[in-house]
């Protein structure tokens, strides 16, 4: 299997070169070359796998086949915190709640990003490289992504987040990770200077070559294949080929909601998706009135979804437009000059054929928490409590129609917006019990670009001995 970039003008890789490559050169992301499909009776095949060997078999129909699926798979979930790795629960009489929250940090992104960590490692031991992954954090990314590389040996990562602006158990989530090839720097900054910290050092193009830079963002293609299979579990458990399901996701970059419509793709009936989001709403917009455009991001009690651009977006485009890379092309260049995407009508209408957009302010979404406790004795965090109202809202007419809800993250993530909607505070699962006890370790540093690249040279330099 290749792969193609959404803008036409790369070189088509194999899994593995996109793998490390991220963003394609021509600004592009990474998408098959054709989609692999499955008959019923191969998806009915599929049936009662354990999930770590059903990711396998759907990680190789996306040419990954080199690479120790199987082993790679066990060992990436093998940590996780229930033994279904991403259990249903039922919460009415026809919406479930697929959690995906029950790996080292308790939100979804460990679901890709356990598996990405190992396998950038086997790839890169495989070539005799090394690579130093650079990123900055608000809070969540930073520590599942740390969570992915500790202890790989061809790793080394180094994550910026903005001195005391994080939760305490997002930074400790972070810094109480001592692995030797791991290092976690406060700047003296905000969020943004952070970021801009990260830009300045890829931009700095001798650093960027002597460093090997990388970054696990969410544009990786492997990201979105690792997020695939556990929307196959949950249709196939609920009846599977032979019943059609709808899902309902809370979205931000868009990749976790099109990693449940590439499951279509290949086959599954999914009949169509919610697209739930907080007051930054770009999705709902383009959806209600064919209005892409970008607006300056508010803070919202779901944060992994205050995004003023849903990045991922752009396979879906390309998709709508007929897998036309120009036109792809010109509308994102469009975007970013003037704000706003132009869709032709006709790539609009397909989307709000398959796609329903809700959007669910603070005080909503906090009722909707005390609801789903009140209701079901459910617990959600403030994420999966957009995704279930907006279920909800807009689930399809046909009430034998089951709702999958992707569950993004454990609800003790979030204590102070459950505690508010409940009046109590949710404990921390057992084995991150003693999160306050454990040892942190982090520098601080002020927001200049010569310490902090002198910082990643040392940590490098160290590891790499
Ligand atoms: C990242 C994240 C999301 C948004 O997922 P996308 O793939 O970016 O749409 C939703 N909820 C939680 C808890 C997250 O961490």
């Amino acid at each position: 299997m290749r792969y193609i970039s959404t803008r036409g003008q790369a070189a088509p890789r194999d899994f593995e070169a996109v793998l490390l490559a991220g963003l394609a050169e021509d600004g592009g992301l990474f998408v098959p070359e054709t989609w692999p499909t499955l008959t019923p009776a191969e998806w009915r095949a599929l049936r009662g796998l354990p999930y770590a060997d059903l990711a396998a078999r759907i990680l190789s129909l996306f040419g990954a086949g080199g690479l120790p699926l199987e082993a790679m798979c066990r060992d990436a979930y093998a940590g996780f915190g229930h033994a279904a790795v991403v259990p249903l629960v039922q919460l009415d009489h026809r919406t479930f709640a697929l959690e995906l929250f029950h790996g080292p940090t308790l939100a979804f992104k460990d679901m890709a990003l356990q598996l990405l960590g190992r396998m950038f490692d086997h790839v890169l031991e495989k070539r005799g490289e090394r690579v130093t992954i650079v990123g900055a954090t608000s809070g969540d990314t930073g520590s599942a992504a740390i969570e992915a590389c500790r202890d790989r040996s061809a790793v080394d990562i180094v994550i910026l987040h903005p001195e005391n602006r994080t939760s305490e158990v997002q930074r400790r989530q972070m810094t109480t990770v001592l692995a030797p090839n791991v290092k976690n720097i406060a700047v003296q900054g905000d969020f943004d200077a952070c970021q801009d910290l990260v830009k300045a050092m890829f931009n700095d193009a001798p650093f960027r070559a002597e460093m090997k830079l990388s970054a696990v963002n969410s544009i990786n293609w492997a990201r979105i294949a690792a997020q695939i299979p556990y929307y196959v579990a949950a249709a196939l458990a609920l009846g599977a080929p032979d019943r059609e399901v709808a899902v309902s996701v809370p979205t931000g970059n868009f990749g976790n909601v099109l990693a449940a419509w590439a499951a279509r793709r290949m086959g599954l009936p999914i009949s169509h998706f919610v697209i739930g989001s907080n007051r930054n709403d770009i999705l709902a917009r383009f959806l209600a009135s064919n209005d892409m455009s970008a607006k300056p991001v508010e803070p919202s009690l779901s944060p992994s979804m205050d995004i003023q651009v849903s990045s991922n977006f752009e396979r879906l485009l390309f998709e709508l437009l007929g897998r036309d890379a120009a036109a792809t092309a010109e509308a994102m260049t469009r975007f970013r000059a003037e704000g706003r995407m132009p869709v032709p009508d006709g790539a609009w209408k397909q989307a709000t054929a398959l796609f329903r957009g809700f959007t669910l302010d603070d005080a909503g979404t906090l009722a909707e928490i005390r609801h789903l406790w009140t209701s079901s004795g459910y617990l959600a965090d403030p994420h999966t409590a957009v995704g279930t109202a907006a279920a909800r809202a807009l689930a399809p007419a046909d009430p034998a129609v089951p709702v999958i809800v992707a569950a993004t993250a454990h609800p003790a993530k979030f204590p102070d917006a459950v505690e508010r909607a409940t009046g109590f505070r949710p404990p921390l699962p057992a084995r991150l019990a003693d999160l306050y006890e454990r040892e942190e370790r982090f520098g601080v540093l002020p927001d200049d670009l010569g310490a902090i690249e002198a910082a990643v040279r040392a940590h490098a330099r160290r590891n790499a001995a």
